[in-house]
């Protein structure tokens, strides 16, 4: 009998230790390092995909000029937002993981995706029945006579459904159910994700198929387990988005063969994901009157132009300390502002509570926003409200000065466009072309903002 191998992991980061160690020393977290059996079986017994029958194609060192230069070869998913983000479709051998929290409808978009596309899918979920997988398969639109499924959790049985029915797309629900016959430890654990997302990126590149895993994510936003995971694909993309909200975000947090810039908005409905091709009008809430406490930013998340609503709430701290609670907007930079507008425009915002809300459950990390920030919070303290035509677009920086942004154009454009009469902006911000019908008031203090508004 062979003598059991065991080997000790990281179960946050990943990193292999030859001994029990109490603290990681490389992602510095305690506690995290769990003993697991990587003993594999005698080589020649069981099949992995490396020891199949397709046949091996050599790799050929190439010049330079020798190397032919014709794009990609891409398969389309036939969903606009998904293709956006990706880089125009699926490439072709590549291997695409989709983060995002449990719940969120990571298995509701690439299911959508599959029934959607017109070439032979299949669709392997180690989570749910094949029943379950049609029920809820048929409360989404699309159609997909190609598209196969399959409830299986062990990659050599993967691979045989896979030889006997050559699909075009392979899609994995999730990498954390699989595991292979090479390794003992139980699925989920690093060694077994690493070893099946091996094993799956052989294939992909050995047959030109192009691979798409589902992965998990911890609360902390990390694929759980294997950050390695995110190092061994050729894409990562995160799907995010407020379990409570209707929206979700697709970003791109990696892409060998695209912008990691590019954005996909979703509305989730009863028939599944809606791609939502004009975000800006759903993400702006529809109000009657003038109300104090919201200021409209144009932001861009991405390539894309997206007018945002903020909405802050300024009051009388109750207690001793106040509380600030900002969601969707760090809470750093949040606090930040607060003590410029202290410290620079003479706001006493000291003793007050502060309430931030990004409307519509989104995370915006453009700094361009800060100006709108600003506003809505001064706009709640004085109990004044900013006339609804109005929209912002500006950095703050720690002396109170408003900065520019980058791709001013793009962002009055989008104001334009969506029927705002005035845009705030830096007198620093050089804006190219001048036949805009929006007013540029353009400012550089927030003394200077507020004589504006106020
Ligand atoms: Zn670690």
């Amino acid at each position: 009998m062979a003598k059991i191998k065991t080997s000790f992991f990281c179960q946050n980061c990943g990193a292999q230790f030859p001994k029990w160690v109490g603290k990681c020393n490389s992602c510095n977290e305690w506690n995290t390092i769990v003993e697991e059996i990587i003993q594999k079986e005698p080589k020649g017994t069981g099949r992995n995909w490396n020891q199949s029958t397709q046949p091996k194609r050599l790799s050929k060192a190439l010049k330079i000029q020798e190397i032919s230069t014709s794009h990609e070869e891409r398969i389309s998913t036939n969903n606009k937002e998904f293709n956006r983000v990706l880089g125009g479709g699926l490439v072709r051998g590549s291997v695409v993981l989709l983060g995002g929290e449990p719940g969120i409808g990571k298995s509701t978009l690439l299911l959508q995706i599959a029934l959607l596309m017109k070439n032979n899918v299949l669709y392997v979920s180690g989570e749910e029945s094949q029943s379950q997988i049609r029920l809820r398969g048929e409360r989404l639109e699309g159609t997909n006579e190609n598209c196969l499924i399959l409830t299986e959790t062990k990659t050599q049985n993967i691979f045989k459904v896979i030889e006997n029915t050559n699909p075009d797309v392979v899609v994995i629900d999730s990498i954390q159910t699989l595991h292979t016959d090479y390794i003992e430890a139980s699925p989920g654990s690093i060694s077994q994700i690493r070893e099946s997302a091996a094993e799956l990126i052989k294939f992909a590149k050995e047959t030109n198929t192009p691979v798409v895993l589902i992965g998990h994510i911890t609360k902390e936003g990390t694929i759980a387990g294997p950050k390695i995971l995110e190092h061994m694909v050729d894409v990562v993309l995160q799907f995010e988005g407020d379990r409570n909200h209707t929206y979700r975000i697709l970003r791109a947090q990696k892409n060998r063969f695209g912008s990691t810039a590019e954005l996909g908005i979703y509305e989730m409905q009863n028939s599944g994901l809606r791609e939502v091709s004009n975000p800006s009008e759903i993400l702006i809430s529809e109000k009657d009157s003038d109300l104090t406490g919201t200021a409209i930013s144009a932001t861009l998340e991405g390539m894309r132009p997206l007018m945002i609503e903020v909405q802050a709430l300024v009051s009388t701290a109750v207690y001793g300390t106040p509380q600030r609670s900002s969601t969707g907007y760090n809470i750093k930079r949040l606090n930040m502002l607060l003590a410029v507008l202290e410290k620079r425009a003479g706001f006493r915002l000291g003793a007050k509570d502060v309430f931030l809300n990004i409307a519509g459950g989104l995370k915006v990390e453009d700094p361009a926003i800060d100006l709108a920030v600003v506003c809505a919070i001064l706009s709640s303290n004085e109990e004044e409200f900013i006339p609804q035509n109005v929209c912002f677009s500006a950095e703050v920086g720690l002396s109170g000065e408003i900065r520019a942004v980058n791709r001013i154009e793009q962002r009055i454009i989008e104001a334009e466009k969506l029927g705002f009469e005035k845009i705030i902006l830096s007198k620093f911000n050089k804006i190219p072309g001048n036949n805009y019908t929006i007013e540029i008031i353009r400012v550089s203090k927030i003394e200077e903002v507020v004589k504006v508004l106020f």
